[in-house]
């Protein structure tokens, strides 16, 4: 008699994204009670499991859901806002304005659910956010029941959500008490970057992510412009964190376009976690990060959107082609950054980087089943000689077919399970309507 499991899937194609870098061909998929219980040859899984949800995916690829590792969700509701601008422009006189002006918790909670819907559309399942009001950001990605951690914003100066930095890791601290039973949930410190906070609040940050356990994520040495304006004074940037004790394995360094000898053996010392965000480092010109290096250095480097604002989508597919592709013009290596290394940045590389690999990031028996199904069998994906250069060389957001997480389908047949897709693009457009008449909202 067949073992009863809640979803058996049965592929053409499983990417594991295992230490061994297989494509398994014919394979199924068991899941039970949210975990991946079984990966074995479809023929002997149709004897040993019945599904309650059985697929025969005959043309597709089972993968790992993707990881985001860095976004500002809500941010998505500022798409197109401000184009074609270099970072500090685009931040000084565009984005910053228009958050004073419109960021409020209903702002966050309906930025963030476009946001949420648009990743697992495209087949991201787990993300990372950095943005204000991260209490509303957490609630609603727990609402929809995708992975996050949720990076809490701290800045010297006044934002909405805090008056100063040390108010910033005060609230952030009863965040993370408010979702640490969460299983989907992780809080982090988020200090912004080092040119918006100071040594003393970094300091007592490095002290509490100590004693807390609380993992801290920064844009760190984004633009050369960053680096020699601190230069100026005193240190590098990664030089600094480093003398202030705040590097370390769950320490996430997000772009690093600039990297020296030094700045390189640091990360490498502390096992930094390095986040590549290429689209949006091409869009604001704010300079390449040398992938292939960091990676040869034994550095982790996942993958990351940035905010909408600045990409101007959410689409990891596309993040991972510009990476493979980026990686190998900035090394001058074709080889550099291959297909199934790009994916493994976009997954495993992404929950290494988070802290949660041993839950995420990878098909392998005993994790969640974040999974996300791919149609191979298109006009622009065939013929197929091989998966993974279709997943990573050809278009793909829009082949994602299913979506589970933590075993329960989001994303079934194209389609959101969870979410009034209607609804979702009236907001979109209400809000596009009041910021472009620049009337606020009270
Ligand atoms: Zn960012």
């Amino acid at each position: 008699m067949p073992t009863q499991v809640d979803t058996l899937l049965h592929a053409r194609w499983v990417i594991p994204v295992d230490l061994e870098r297989s494509i398994l061909e014919h394979h199924s998929v068991a899941i039970n009670q949210g975990k991946i219980i079984a990966i074995m040859p479809s023929d002997q899984a149709k004897q040993t499991y019945q599904g309650h949800q059985e697929l025969e995916l005959d043309n597709h690829a089972l993968m790992p859901g993707l990881i985001n590792a860095h976004g500002h969700a809500a941010m998505s509701l500022f798409r197109g806002l401000a184009d074609d601008l270099p970072l500090m422009t685009w931040l000084e006189k565009h984005i910053w304005p228009a958050e004073g002006q419109w960021v409020s918790p209903d702002f966050v909670r309906d930025g963030t659910r476009l946001a949420i819907a648009e990743m697992l559309q495209s087949g991201t399942t787990c993300f990372s956010d950095m943005y204000f009001y991260p209490d509303v950001c957490a609630e609603v990605a727990s609402e929809h029941k995708v992975r996050a951690q949720v990076c809490c914003p701290i800045l010297d100066f006044p934002t909405p959500w805090a008056s100063n930095a040390e108010e910033g890791i005060h609230k952030a601290i009863e965040v993370h008490a408010d979702f640490r039973h969460n299983p989907l949930i992780n809080i982090a410190f988020g200090p912004h970057a080092p040119y918006t906070v100071s040594d003393e609040p970094l300091k007592k940050i490095a002290s509490y992510r100590e004693e807390l356990q609380i993992p801290v994520q920064m844009h760190v040495h984004e633009t050369a412009f960053e680096v020699t304006e601190a230069e100026k004074n005193g240190p590098r940037p990664i030089a600094r964190l480093e003398q202030l004790g705040l590097l370390g394995p769950d320490f996430q360094a997000v772009h690093v376009t600039q990297v020296n000898d030094e700045d390189r053996k640091i990360l490498a010392k502390y096992q930094v976690n390095v986040v590549h965000c290429p689209e949006s480092n091409l869009k604001l010109a704010s300079g390449f990060c040398p992938v292939h290096e960091l990676q040869q250095a034994g550095i982790n480097v996942a993958l990351g959107t940035d905010g909408a604002a600045s990409n101007n989508d959410l689409d990891m597919f596309g993040e991972m082609q510009n990476a493979a592709q980026l990686a190998k013009a900035v090394s001058g290596n074709a080889a550099a950054l291959p297909a199934y290394e790009a994916i493994a940045m976009a997954t495993i590389n992404g929950a290494r980087a988070l802290g949660i690999d041993d839950v995420t990031g990878s098909l392998e028996i005993g994790k969640a089943a974040d999974i996300i199904a791919l149609d191979l069998d298109q006009l622009t994906a065939l013929p197929v000689y091989n998966p993974v250069s279709q997943l990573v060389y050809t278009r793909m957001a829009d082949k994602v077919q299913h979506v589970w997480v933590n075993g329960e389908q989001l994303v079934k047949d194209k389609q959101l399970t969870q979410f009034d897709t209607d609804q979702l693009k009236q907001k979109a457009r209400e809000w596009g309507a009041k910021i472009l008449a620049g009337e606020r909202n009270d």
